[in-house]
């Protein structure tokens, strides 16, 4: 895990996810402690701004930044495996397995895009 400490600040944690999806495959994770992506509302939105930007930030990195092939999703409820919210950051996405597509697809009934849950709390 080289540098990831520089990758934590006062919000937010990242940590690789122990079953990656792909070559990269991060958490984002914030501090503050919030159930799910359905309970966020207009007050969290700098925070979800956040969270992206520091996904972004990793793909910089990490990969020198594709982000169209990445994938930036939220588990959507009643399935999420942690009760604590967290953002997925998976990239690079060509490299992802077929079941791995499938289990991490954005905008199905069980996942969705970080663009989704931005729009959803923006209104
Ligand atoms: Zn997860």
């Amino acid at each position: 895990m080289e540098n990831n400490e520089n990758n934590c600040d006062n919000y937010l944690i990242v940590i690789k996810d122990i079953k990656p999806a792909a070559k990269h495959h991060y958490l984002v994770i914030p501090r503050k402690h919030i159930v799910d992506a359905k309970c966020l509302t207009n007050a969290d939105k700098p925070l979800v701004e956040l969270m992206i930007e520091q996904g972004k930030t990793l793909i910089q990195e990490k990969s020198n930044g594709d982000l169209l092939d990445s994938r930036f999703l939220f588990h959507w409820p009643p399935f999420h495996s942690v009760p604590h919210l967290h953002l997925h950051v998976i990239f690079p996405t060509r490299e992802m397995s077929f079941i791995n597509r499938i289990l991490f697809k954005p905008n199905t009934w069980w996942c969705v895009s970080a663009d989704y849950v931005l729009q959803r709390i923006s209104t």
